[in-house]
């Protein structure tokens, strides 16, 4: 028997990395890729901190590139040694919803590494992982483009989420104000930037996470100083943002971001939410007619056109990147991530370096 070292959430905030079987049989839709890079995400933090409840010696991670190493019988684009970086969510391509070009809504959805309520796909936070639906999930990593590998893995999740948040609902012209400066946010508020936002504001209360807006030419609100409603009315003529994205997933966000559209406006909700219920204000809701949409990333219908941006270098999420570590350290990574000491942090399983944090000039255009 085969094995690999595949990082596991043993129980809330109790990580290890494990060695366990190789599984190298495919299903006819699967590709096995051998995973070069992989980003915890604050998703993964639902799990480890115990919000979502999960079955025991779950393997995380779905934000994960790789090397294909063998194809399914009945995988068509795919074959050893393809480059690739997968879709955190896959979806049949099949369904109603899929046929609609809504792939975040298919009745088949599964997501990598979130346990059996998400389809129970094994996590990429490990040496190898299985893709299904890999002509659908995967795209290639082109050679000679000016992207890097930590600019492309990013393109599987984050950053197609907050491209998504924005250009689902967006003309060009427009005002978009993000709530979160963390890295969806950021991804949000640099697409918004790359599509021709006539200005781009983003609002949070970590003064280094605005610095790092500021750099790529957003205008930051520090939510402690501001108001942040007045900062935006103030910045939009008294209207109010076009498109405003909630990059938190957190109730007292949602009730900033909720008063920042302006009447007809809409606010997109990357954000992750487990509550039943919440307090709304709906009769202003109501009057100013905003169009509200959450759920699921539509990645696969999105990646393409991020991807792009990427490989042009007008898009660069890798800059986020604020930790390499190797995956042996899994542990002291998800502590660090969870206790917010580190912005982005990518596991390398195959080299196994020290870890070093990345100085910050490394990080800026
Ligand atoms: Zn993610
Ligand atoms: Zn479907």
């Amino acid at each position: 028997m085969s094995t690999m070292r595949a990082v596991i959430l043993k129980r809330p905030h109790e990580i290890a990395v494990e060695e366990i079987e190789l599984i190298t049989d495919l299903a006819p839709d699967e590709v096995l890729l051998k995973v070069e890079l992989s980003a915890i995400c604050g998703t993964d933090i639902h799990p480890y901190e115990g919000r979502m409840e999960v079955e025991d010696d779950l393997r995380l991670g779905h934000e994960f590139l790789g090397t294909v190493v063998d194809a399914g019988v009945g995988v068509q684009l795919w074959s050893a040694g393809d480059r690739a970086v997968a879709s955190c969510v896959v979806n049949c391509g099949f369904c109603h919803m899929c046929r609609r070009n809504q792939p975040g809504a298919c009745v088949g959805l599964r997501i990598f590494g979130l346990g059996l309520t998400t389809g129970g796909l094994d996590g990429g936070q490990a040496e190898y992982v299985r893709v299904p639906a890999a002509d659908l999930s995967m795209r290639r990593i082109p050679e000679g483009g000016a992207g890097t590998d930590e600019d492309y893995l990013m393109v599987g999740d984050i950053l197609t989420t907050g491209y998504e948040a924005v250009r689902a609902h967006y003309t060009p012209g427009d005002v978009v104000a993000v709530v979160g400066a963390g890295p969806v946010g950021l991804c949000a508020a640099m697409s918004a930037q790359v599509l021709g936002a006539s200005k781009v504001i983003l609002i949070d209360k970590i003064a280094s996470r605005l610095k790092e807006a500021e750099a790529f030419g957003a205008i930051a609100v520090n939510a402690d100083e501001t108001n942040p409603v007045d900062a935006v009315l103030d910045l939009t003529e008294w209207r109010g943002a076009d498109v405003v994205v909630d990059a938190v997933g957190h109730p007292s966000a949602l009730a900033t971001a909720i008063r920042l559209p302006r009447a007809g406006g809409s606010l997109a909700i990357p954000g992750v939410y487990n509550e039943e219920t919440l307090e709304m204000p709906w009769g202003e809701i109501w009057f100013k007619g905003i169009k509200i949409s959450g759920g699921a990333g539509n990645i696969t219908r999105y990646m393409d056109e991020a991807l792009a941006l990427v490989v042009e270098g007008k898009l660069n999420p890798g800059r986020m990147v604020s930790h390499r570590m190797p995956l042996s350290e899994a542990a002291e990574a998800y502590r660090m991530f969870h206790a917010r000491e580190a912005m982005k942090i990518v596991l390398d399983p195959p080299a196994d370096p020290p870890s070093v944090p990345v100085p910050d000039q490394e990080r800026s255009p």
